[in-house]
C-alpha cells in the first residue's frame, strides 16, 4: 500500500505538486492519469524516496523513504524511459544490479525470462530498441521481488504485442496482493489497463475513482 499524505513539492516558486492525498491499494492496478506537466513523475520520485516532499507524508506499506531511495527489494521502479548507456550485456546489467542489492543471481535468470529477454541477454544493452529498453526496466523494477511497483508511463515505447506482456504481467503481479501504480497521459492506455485511477492536473488530484464508476459517468 502507498499512502500519499497532504503532499506538496514545491521547486523555487513552482508547485510541482499540490497537497495531494491519495491511497494506492494491493491488489488493484492503479493507474495515474495527467498531462506532461501535472506532477506525474516528481509524486513518483517521493514515493521512491528520490526526492523529499516539501510539505506532507508519503508511506509505502508503513514505511517512510523520505531521505532515501526505496530499497530494491521493497518497492521496484521504473522511471522515465531513458536508455541505459552501458556496454554491458543485459545479463551482466541486472546482474551487477542484483549483487548490489544483495539480490541472489537465480533471480536474474528469472526476471529475463519473465519479461522475455532470453534471447538478447547475451547482447549490448547499448544496442537495445526502445521496447527491449523497456523490458529492461520492468526486469530491473522486478528483481528485488518488491512489494510494490511504480512504474513511469510503463508501455511507452512498446509494440502491441509489448503493451498487451505488459497488461499480463500487470494483471499477475496484482493478482499475487502486490501494489501496482503506474502512469500515463492517454486514457485509453488507463481503460484498457487500470482498475483505479488518479488524476492529477497542475499539482493537484482532480479524481480519485474505481475505473467502472468513472467510465459508468463519463
Ligand atoms: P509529469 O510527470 O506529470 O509530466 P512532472 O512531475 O515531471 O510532471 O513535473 C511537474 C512540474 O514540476 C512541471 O512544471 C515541471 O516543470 C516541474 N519540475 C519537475 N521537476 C523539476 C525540477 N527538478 N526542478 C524544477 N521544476 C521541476
Ligand atoms: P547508487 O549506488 O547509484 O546510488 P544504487 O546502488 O541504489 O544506486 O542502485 C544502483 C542502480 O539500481 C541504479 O542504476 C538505480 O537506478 C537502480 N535502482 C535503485 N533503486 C531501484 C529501484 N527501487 N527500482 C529499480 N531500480 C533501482
Amino acid at each position: 500500500m502507498i499512502e500519499v499524505v497532504g503532499v506538496t513539492k514545491r521547486y523555487g516558486d513552482r508547485v510541482a505538486v499540490d497537497d495531494a492525498t491519495f491511497t494506492v491499494r494491493p491488489g488493484l492496478v492503479t493507474g495515474f492519469l495527467g498531462p506532461n506537466g501535472a506532477g506525474k513523475s516528481t509524486t513518483m520520485r517521493m514515493i521512491l524516496g528520490l526526492d523529499a516532499p516539501t510539505a506532507g507524508e508519503v508511506r509505502v506499506n508503513g514505511k517512510r523513504y523520505a531521505d532515501h531511495a526505496a530499497p530494491l527489494r521493497e518497492v521496484g521502479a521504473l522511471l522515465e524511459a531513458k536508455a541505459v548507456h552501458t556496454g554491458r550485456s543485459a545479463y551482466n546489467h541486472l546482474l551487477a544490479l542484483a549483487l548490489t542489492h544483495g539480490i541472489p543471481r537465480r533471480r536474474v535468470d528469472e526476471v529475463i525470462d519473465l519479461v522475455g529477454l532470453r534471447e538478447v541477454a547475451r547482447k549490448r544493452v547499448g544496442g537495445f530498441s526502445l521496447g527491449m529498453g523497456q523490458r529492461l526496466g520492468v526486469a530491473a523494477a522486478l528483481l528485488g521481488d518488491p512489494h510494490t511497483l511504480v512504474l513511469d508511463e510503463p508501455v511507452n515505447g512498446l509494440d502491441p504485442e509489448g503493451v498487451r506482456w505488459i497488461r499480463q504481467l500487470l494483471r499477475a503481479l496484482v493478482a499475487d496482493g502486490r501494489t501496482v501504480f503506474l502512469s500515463s497521459h492517454l486514457m485509453s492506455e488507463m481503460e484498457l489497463t487500470a482498475d483505479h485511477l488518479v488524476i492529477i492536473g497542475k499539482g493537484r488530484v482532480i479524481a480519485d475513482t474505481s475505473m467502472a464508476d468513472f467510465t459508468a459517468r463519463f
